[in-house]
């Protein structure tokens, strides 16, 4: 029975939202890893309830579109069962701890961060008061994997590390930045519990803001860091380790997960393979599932980039494994160009769009892979309107969803940003592109980076090292042969 008293803002497994295209109904995956037995059941719900297709998210949820009708409640049980709801419908809404899809396979992970994740996703099932906070409270893991998160958006950050040779791995605990908290592995949930009560206790306290929940960074705007960790201390029996010392930025190699790699158990490698934005069809599914039954250990994991992993692949399978990936119609380049898209919902599934984000994404992929080929994965962001739901952070291109008008009609287009140079969304390069000449616009931006870059350059920082007029003369698609 649903007891929810205040209805989340977004989708969950209990209780789907309305889009344009159906109901569309969200499950949230700890830590995004599968078990041949789940990828069966939600390929079977697929079939049964809905006419369209998976897609993954940008936290390694799973939604399903085009639900005929919210998923029935004699449904909820099997699937609680299956491990692929919440015991208690009141934990549905908060929202998916993120963690790297290479946790305890990376060569480069300093700590396997899949037992926090379940304890963590144990102690919110028991606690369903935690569900009073924001649905958009978030909590992210990484390990030092190469395959990193730690540039994705979290309210809570934990990043692990070594203080020093010989000492034990810790986490350093991050908010929007570095806090100085050292955290040891041990303490971490006690650590975590703390933080979201305080955060629970202030939440209860306070008004809504513009009819939402206080998010963290409310809390963090009206106490400050110190404050806040201050009263997270009267809550634990230790005192919480201090270290000043600044982690150096690590560069993170977009769609670092795509492609076939080595795992730190030798004997074994993963596949990284690329879903142009995040759909996948009920039968692809079921079809990877076999694959990871028959070929490697039956695990697929799910990737915050939108994409899933086939992992633990004995090295004498990879080939047969890659084939097969091949014959389902799926490929696994962090180059080809639909692997590097990211959009929102769009006028397909949102009312706030502006533009067919999905559609015009996946048509300037096509349209442009018949014309060039990249060598470098670059990101490529379609967003319906500026709230940028897909995508938090500027990433290499991003394209904001307008309504140009043009004598007496209005017609769908972009305003195109690159770099990471300015915030939200990086520098605007040209405004006001319609989306019949939003292609060519993409392709002369890619030509040129990759013409005129030094070696070794990403394209953010090829951008970011151009004066603005010089850019946009150099990128124009008129300068186009
Ligand atoms: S970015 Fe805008 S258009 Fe896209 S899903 Fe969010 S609110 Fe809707």
């Amino acid at each position: 029975m649903l007891v929810l008293t205040d209805l989340p803002t977004c989708p969950g497994l209990f209780y789907g939202s309305r889009a344009r295209d159906g109901v569309l109904s969200r499950m949230r995956i700890p830590g995004g890893i599968l078990s041949v037995q789940q990828c069966w059941s939600i390929a079977n719900l697929v079939d049964r309830y809905s006419t369209g297709c998976l897609q993954i998210t940008n936290r390694a949820n799973l939604q399903i579109r085009e639900l005929h009708s919210e998923i029935p409640p004699e449904v909820w049980q099997d699937l609680q069962e299956l491990g692929l709801a919440s015991r208690r419908v009141e934990v549905d809404p908060i929202r998916n701890m993120m963690a790297s899809p290479t946790a305890g396979i990376d060569r480069q992970q300093l700590v396997d961060t899949r037992p926090l994740v379940k304890a963590w996703d144990d102690y919110l099932q028991t606690h369903p008061e935690l569900s009073e906070l924001s649905a958009k409270f978030s909590i992210g893991f990484d390990g030092g994997e190469l395959v990193s998160i730690r540039n994705l958006r979290n309210d809570i950050l934990l990043v692990a590390e070594r203080p020093s040779t010989n000492s034990e791995m810790v986490f350093r605990l991050y908010f929007n930045s570095n806090t100085g908290i050292i955290i040891e592995q041990s303490q971490t949930i006690s650590v975590l519990a703390a933080l979201a009560n305080v955060y629970l206790e202030y939440t209860k306290n306070r008004p809504r803001i513009e009819g939402k929940k206080p998010r963290l960074r409310h809390l963090l705007a009206d106490w400050g860091v110190e404050s806040y960790l201050e009263k997270v201390e009267t809550k634990l029996p230790f005192p919480l380790g201090r270290s000043a010392i600044e982690l150096s930025e690590r560069a993170i190699e977009p769609n670092a997960n795509l492609g076939i790699h080595r795992q730190r158990q030798s004997d074994f490698s993963y596949i990284g393979i690329a879903l142009p934005l995040g759909k996948l069809e009920s039968k692809q599914l079921r079809n990877l599932a076999n694959l990871a039954k028959n070929l490697a250990n039956g695990t697929l994991r799910l990737t915050p980039w939108q994409n899933l992993v086939i992992s633990d692949i004995p090295n004498s399978q990879v080939s047969e494994v890659n084939q097969q990936i091949a014959d389902l119609g799926l490929h696994s380049s962090a180059t080809n160009l639909d692997s590097c898209l990211v959009a929102c919902a769009g006028s397909s599934g949102c009312a706030s769009a502006a533009t067919d984000t999905q559609s015009h994404a996946l048509e300037m992929a096509r349209d442009l892979a018949q014309k060039l080929t990249i060598d470098r994965s670059i990101n490529i962001h379609f967003s319906g309107c500026e709230k940028s739901c897909a995508q938090h952070q500027p990433i290499d291109i991003t394209l904001i969803g307008i309504q140009i008008e043009q004598g007496n009609q209005t017609i769908a287009g972009y305003n195109i940003y690159v770099g990471k140079k300015d915030l939200p969304f990086g520098r605007q390069i040209f405004p006001a592109v319609t989306v019949t000449e939003m292609p060519r616009a993409i392709e002369q931006i890619l030509r040129v980076y990759q013409q005129f870059r030094e070696p070794g350059e990403s394209f953010g920082e090829f951008c970011d090292r151009w004066a603005i007029d010089k850019l946009q003369k150099l990128l124009s698609p008129e300068n186009q042969n």
